[in-house]
């Protein structure tokens, strides 16, 4: 809160916000008192217990064109003209009361125009006590039997209180006691007759939950605030009624805990409701007479009656209270009779009194300046200043509205038609009065001491005066009754009056009665001089168990401190194996969740591992694929080129031997001419030379020479009767298959070459030749010939068939192309490879033995030499 530093006083630190956040709104009451009997128009109407309402007057109405205006007020409770005082003291008073007694603050005040009823309900008249006295009433009755005594507690004069101890206290009580002006004792109490009815003791009314360990004090001022200043109504000043002296204003002070105070006040203590209703009714008095002496309209000051409860926790014992400033709860209910509401220019004010009238309208307004900011502050959250400082009322109530504390307030009307346009306004102030909060009071903490003692000391003295009592005087110990009883057992003595000087009857029975007795006596001492020894072995003996026990004791607690060593330090062990087995969960976690990371590593390793490997085999097998094809492919390319070169080769031959031939028959027909010269004329004729001479070569290819001789055969050898002979050639690199389909030639020559020799012998060729298919599987062909003795003498072979043996992996041969000149499966060569084997043979036919076939076609028979 922005405070301005307006006064000259420094100023203190603001309040410390309290702790409790809980705030009330000001409790508004409205009363609407009974028409004068003068009055005639009633312009209020209680319409239910929480709402009001007001009429416009008739004439007022007249003046305002006929409109007709009511308006309603809602307040927390609404009391009609029939409420006692009573009731209205139940509802507005007691709770104020209460939270006084349990160390609450609290502030009730009426409000309203003059002759509202404000002094009736604050005060009220004799038979119908007001808020006040009942106030005062419940106060005493419910702490009656717990005050302290008169000057226990002291006024400090910083609105503080201190408690005296005992002598002092006393001492003060004799000094008071010594001024006969005061009335000794509540007990000889005269009551002003003047105000004797306004206490009412049949209404008694008691708090609840009154601390009966507390001692209590009830202090009481009473101050009137006219035109801005504050007059303490219950100084005692020596009065001089020659030259009265004006009474002297009081300032403001702020006490440590914030709340304002009158400075120098006089603070009343008082025990009894009478004796607080005597001082206020003095005050009130002192009040009336200021007013005619000073010639001022009490309507127009603020009364302020304060009533503060001192309570401190009594000490140990009960008996006293603690002498203990910091254990004294003050706590206060300030009564306030405000002045009249009304505007000045409703009372006849002139001069002086118009400016004072000015300056009480002025606090009033003060007031609700406040009370308009407050709620501002507390509606918008702003934070304007309130003006309390602004005016005495204000600024001494200041702590209720920022501090804490109960706020309520009594508004007055009265229905008659004058007050009508007053009323209005007193109905809005009110009506916004409510809607401002004040922060609830905290409970204060109780003291450390058991609860009962009071009791407990006065069970105690009672106790001890009714002993006295029983005694029936002050004698030492029970020691009396014993001894009575005593006397009665003994014998009695016989009647001692002497009948004359030589009776010698009574003397002697009182001398035998007294030894009876003497004897009794030394029994007794015996008996008792016995019981005491016994007793006291007794006592003895239990001395010793005692001291024993009591080492036993001792020594217990010598093993109990060890075991409480023990197991302190088997929970300190007990603590850090914990520890370390936490942090070991943790380590075993941390482990944990690295191994999961790591296997999903090795997981996902070994999966990328596995797909490589398959794409690895897939690769494999389709380079293997791919191998075996292009083998394929290369086979085939080279048989194609083979073929080709052969063909271009034989060609070639052809052409050069066809040449040869053409050459060679000139030469002949130029022989020929030579020899015609010399013999006769001989036409030189091709045909006869093709007769005695092989033709060189035949082929069904394209041969340059057209002309050329057609295949005749040649001598063949003529078959003997045991059938055909083989030369079976089976070159050395001939791999062994294992096939079911051999070979068996009976009667044949085998050879790994063709020598002339075997050739000589047979008439038939078979060359077993191994070759690699276009598929890349092995394939035999049994090549075919006749053997013929050529004219030179040398051994030729035609080429005549060919047998292919095909082996393949059934596998492999479904999922391969199968090609059109493919063999069948029984090895017999199809009808595609018939071109093919032509071509070769009539290859071989054209050949001349020695020719070169191609590299499994070496032949190795005799060296061809061309005849010159
Ligand atoms: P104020 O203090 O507001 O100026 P008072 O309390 O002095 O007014 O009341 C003026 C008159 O009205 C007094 O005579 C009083 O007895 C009377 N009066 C006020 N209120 C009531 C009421 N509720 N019942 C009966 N009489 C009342
Ligand atoms: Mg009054």
């Amino acid at each position: 809160m922005i405070r301005q530093a307006k006064g000259k006083t420094p100023r203190r630190p603001p309040p410390k916000k309290t702790s409790n956040n809980q705030k009330d709104p000001v409790g508004v009451y409205c009363r609407a008192r009974p028409l004068g009997a003068d009055d005639e128009e009633c312009c209020i109407e209680v319409i239910s217990n929480t709402t009001i309402q007001l009429h416009a007057p008739d004439g007022l109405k007249a003046n305002r064109n006929g409109e007709f205006k009511e308006t309603q007020y809602s307040f927390k409770k609404v009391f009609g003209i029939k409420t006692t005082q009573r009731e209205l003291f139940e509802d507005v008073a007691k709770p104020l009361v209460e939270d006084l007694i349990h160390c609450k603050n609290g502030l009730l005040f009426t409000y309203g125009v003059t002759g509202s009823g404000k002094t009736h309900t604050m005060t009220g008249s004799p038979g119908l006590g007001g808020l006040l006295p009942r106030s005062l009433d419940m106060i005493f009755n419910s702490i009656g039997p717990y005050q302290a005594k008169r000057y226990v507690f002291k006024p400090d004069d910083k609105n503080g209180m201190e408690v005296q101890n005992q002598v002092d206290a006393l001492l003060d009580r004799q000094k008071r006691d010594s001024q006969s002006t005061v009335p000794k004792t509540p007990t000889t109490r005269r009551i002003d007759p003047e105000f004797a009815d306004m206490i009412s003791p049949e209404d008694a009314c008691r708090a609840d939950g009154v601390d009966e360990d507390s001692s209590y004090s009830v202090f009481v001022s009473y101050i009137e605030i006219y035109n801005n200043y504050i007059y303490d109504l219950l100084e005692e000043t020596p009065f001089d009624p020659i030259k009265p002296k004006p009474p002297q204003s009081k300032i403001l002070r702020e006490d440590q805990n914030h709340n304002m105070y009158v400075a120098g006040c006089t603070e009343v203590e008082v025990k009894s409701t009478e004796e607080a209703f005597e001082v206020f009714w003095r005050g009130q008095k002192k009040r009336r007479i200021a007013n005619t002496q000073l010639n001022r309209e009490s309507s127009r000051s603020h009364s302020v009656f304060i009533v503060k409860l001192a309570q401190a926790p009594l000490d140990a014992d009960g008996d006293n209270v603690l002498q203990d400033k910091n254990q004294v709860n003050v706590s206060q209910l300030c009564l306030v009779d405000l002045a009249g509401s009304e505007r000045t220019s409703r009372t006849r004010a002139e001069g002086s009194r118009l400016r004072e009238a000015g300056n009480i309208n002025q606090s009033l307004m003060t007031l609700r300046t406040c009370i308009e900011v407050l709620r501002e502050n507390q509606m918008c959250g702003t934070n304007k200043m309130v003006p309390y400082r602004d005016s005495k009322v204000t600024h001494l109530f200041k702590n209720y509205f920022d501090g804490e504390g109960k706020v309520r307030m009594v508004v007055c009307v009265n229905p008659k038609a004058d007050d009508y346009e007053e009323t209005l306004l007193v109905m809005r102030f009110a009506e916004m009065t409510q809607e401002v909060e004040v922060a609830r009071p905290v409970d204060r903490p109780i003291c450390g001491f058991t609860a009962g003692r009071r009791q407990r000391n006065q069970a105690f003295k009672d106790e001890l005066t009714r002993r006295l009592e029983e005694r029936g005087g002050p004698v030492d110990g029970e020691f009396p009754t014993i001894l009575n009883q005593l006397l009665q057992s003994f014998p009695p003595l016989p009647p001692c009056e002497l009948s004359g000087p030589n009776d010698d009857v009574t003397l002697p029975r009182l001398i035998e009665a007294l030894e009876k007795r003497h004897r009794v006596r030394q029994m007794m001492i015996e008996e008792y001089n016995k019981t005491a020894n016994m007793l006291k072995s007794v006592l003895q003996e239990q001395d010793g168990n005692i001291v024993s026990k009591e080492n036993f004791i001792h020594e217990q607690r010598g093993k109990l401190g060890e075991k409480d060593k023990m197991i302190q330090n088997q929970k300190n062990e007990i603590d850090r194996l914990e520890k370390k087995s936490k942090m070991l969960e943790y380590k075993i976690d941390i482990l944990q969740k690295t191994t999961n990371i790591y296997e999903e590593d090795k997981r996902s390793l070994q999966h990328e591992l596995e797909s490589r490997e398959q794409r690895l085999q897939r690769e494999m097998s389709e380079k293997r694929r791919m191998e075996s094809r292009m083998q394929g492919i290369v086979t085939d390319a080279k048989l194609k080129w083979e073929k080709e070169c052969e063909r271009r080769v034989n060609a070639k031959q052809l052409e050069m031997q066809n040449k040869l031939w053409v050459k060679d028959e000139k030469l002949k027909q130029l022989k020929a001419i030579v020899t015609e010269g010399k013999t006769e004329n001989r036409q030189p004729q091709r045909p006869s030379r093709e007769k005695d001479k092989v033709p060189p070569k035949r082929s069904a290819s394209p041969s340059p020479a057209p002309t050329a001789p057609p295949v005749r055969p040649l001598h063949r050898r003529s078959h003997s009767a045991g059938g055909e002979r083989w030369v079976d050639h089976k070159p050395t690199s001939n791999v062994d298959l294992d096939t079911v389909l051999q070979l068996n030639l009976p009667n044949a020559i085998k050879v790994n070459a063709p020598n002339e020799k075997a050739l000589s012998k047979c008439d038939k060729y078979v060359l077993t030749h191994q070759e690699l298919a276009s598929d890349g599987e092995i394939q035999t062909k049994l090549i075919k010939g006749e053997v013929f003795r050529t004219r030179g003498g040398g051994q030729a072979v035609q080429f005549t068939d060919i047998e292919t043996l095909k082996q393949e992996n059934p596998v492999v041969a479904s999922s391969r192309k199968r090609r059109s000149s493919e063999s069948g499966q029984d090895g017999e060569p199809m009808e595609g490879d018939w071109t093919d084997v032509e071509t070769r043979c009539s290859v071989a036919l054209e050949m001349r033995a020695g020719s070169n076939l191609g590299p499994g076609y070496q032949h190795h028979g005799y060296t061809k030499r061309r005849k010159p």
